[in-house]
């Protein structure tokens, strides 16, 4: 792999490879843009097949934070870490103080914080060797565990798309079918039922269905008729990649709007089936930013009521991101891509200006 030609056509701005033998740490970190300010992304550790996949892995996930953090609006940049390795057998404190160490040396080009295979937990060891780290638990100062924010966050984005497509401000007696009912799932189908909404669920874990069943009247089907539900919205909460050839003809609901990453199997694609489908796509990063929200509240300073406030305006956000797809004829997703890049370069284009005023004097 030419690793220049592909960094260079993603935009990053620098790699970092980190090894330490003895702890058994092998990790790479992708700083993707610092221009709106210290590149914030988790850490996943995960047991890669092979350093390319870990590398391309921690690139594309290092440039979708530069445009989550642009599009919510936060003074943040892209970045991301990956640590190669089993998280149910390879994790131990000298290994995340190894990692913090690291992450240190970067004199805060990178903050980290706990992401797939890694917990609270494992940053409180990278909090012992750096300040560079979020998503600490409450006792240490920190934010705990963002999939609160997160689940608020994407109820926000469900009612602006209900705004938007069905010119409804209440949740009342709409058809919702959420996927997964993980840290975000659950509280998002609270959330959901509390505004007056009915709620179809699956999770391959039973017991978390039978929940909601119990607690908050769920109607409870199968893995497969989860798409084809007779329902104005598809929340997906679980997993990435669902939207694809073999799903979207199954799909009935008008809105899809959920917390999973990665959403659309092929970005280009499937975000024009979906628009010719007539079916509004509420962009993954931008409707999951709730997470991202919480983190940056944390460098400030925690407060819980500012972060819930920050992240109202997802709300706005997402009517935004629709309303240019509306005019421009185009995807939300490229619609968001879009005022997320616009957000960027602007404040670059003011950089520069600075820079030359400051080279005058
Ligand atoms: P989680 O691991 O707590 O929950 C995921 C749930 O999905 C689990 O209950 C699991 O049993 C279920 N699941 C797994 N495979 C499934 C399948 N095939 N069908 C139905 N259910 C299945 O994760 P989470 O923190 O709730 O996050 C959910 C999604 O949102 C993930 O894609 C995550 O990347 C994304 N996300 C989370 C946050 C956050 O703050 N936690 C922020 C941004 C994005």
């Amino acid at each position: 792999m030419e690793i220049f030609k592909e960094i260079s056509t993603r935009g990053h701005e620098q790699i970092c490879y980190f090894n330490d033998t003895e702890a058994g740490l092998k990790a790479i970190v992708a700083i993707h843009s610092t221009i709106l300010g210290p590149s914030l992304g988790g850490c996943r550790m995960w047991n890669y097949k092979t350093e390319q996949e870990a590398l391309i892995d921690v690139l594309r996930l290092s440039r979708g934070m530069t445009y989550k953090a642009a599009i919510a609006g936060l003074g943040l940049g892209g970045g991301k870490s990956v640590i190669i390795g089993d998280p149910k057998t390879d994790k131990s404190e000298y290994l995340f103080r190894s990692f913090g160490k690291f992450v240190n040396g970067l004199s805060g080009r990178y903050i980290t914080a706990e992401d797939v295979g890694t917990t609270v937990s494992d940053m409180e060891y990278v909090k012992k060797e750096t300040d560079y780290v979020t998503g600490i638990s409450h006792s240490m100062g920190g934010s705990g565990d963002p999939s609160l924010l997160t689940s608020y966050g994407v109820y926000l984005g469900i009612k602006s798309a209900v705004k938007f497509k069905l010119k409804r401000d209440s949740l009342e007696s709409i058809k919702i079918a959420v996927q997964g009912l993980g840290n975000v799932g659950m509280d998002l189908c609270k959330y959901l039922v509390d505004d007056g909404a009915k709620i179809y669920v699956y999770d391959i874990d039973e017991s978390k269905v039978e929940r909601a069943v119990s607690e908050l009247s769920a109607i409870s089907v199968s893995q497969e008729e989860i798409y084809s539900q007779d329902v104005d919205i598809f929340s997906p909460c679980a997993l990435g990649g669902i939207i694809n050839d073999s799903t979207i003809p199954l799909l009935k609901c008008s809105i899809i709007a959920g917390a999973a990453n990665n959403v659309l199997e092929d970005e280009r694609k499937h975000s024009f089936d979906l628009m010719n489908k007539d079916i509004l796509y509420a962009p993954d990063y931008a409707i999951n930013s709730g997470g991202v929200i919480n983190c940056y509240s944390e460098l400030e300073g925690y407060n819980k009521d500012n972060a819930f406030t920050q992240a109202e305006e997802i709300y706005n956000t997402l009517l935004n991101i629709f309303n240019l797809a509306l005019t421009e004829n185009i995807p939300t997703n490229l619609a968001s891509d879009r005022i997320a890049e616009n957000k960027i370069q602007a404040i670059k284009k003011q950089k520069s200006i600075n820079m030359s005023e400051n080279s005058v004097i």
